[in-house]
């Protein structure tokens, strides 16, 4: 993925307010100098937690909206829809978590979660 100059400079806006509100993290202070290793480990550790905010937020983007009642997946009967289902996706950045819909069937005494998983494979 390329980024245009725009969403660069933006970006470069952003690290700047980032650095800004971090500063005793970056910034020299009395008795305590940043050696390169501090300002990479607190680099990252910002960069970790943005990326896995965005893709929390992107990840609830994907959730789709169901119709009430949704039909059983296994006997077909409308089943209405129960408490969402926290989930939780352990990435490379972190916990993502979001809550899934549900549904349960009477009928089959199961659950059964209608929506596309916002992340990952297999989560269902
Ligand atoms: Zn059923």
């Amino acid at each position: 993925m390329a980024l245009d100059a725009k969403k660069r400079l933006r970006i470069e806006e952003l690290a700047k307010q980032l650095q800004a509100l971090m500063a005793e993290d970056f910034d020299d202070q009395p008795g305590n100098v940043k050696s390169f290793d501090d300002l990479e480990t607190t680099s990252v550790t910002v960069g970790d937690e943005v990326s896995r905010i965005l893709l929390e937020s992107a990840s609830k983007k994907r959730i789709p909206d169901l119709p009430v009642p949704t039909a059983c997946p296994h006997c077909q009967r409308q089943c209405q829809q129960a408490e969402p289902e926290p989930r939780v996706l352990q990435t490379r950045r972190g916990e993502v978590t979001w809550l899934e819909d549900k549904y349960y069937c009477r009928h089959c005494r199961r659950s059964f979660f209608p929506g596309k998983p916002p992340v990952g494979a297999g989560c269902q």
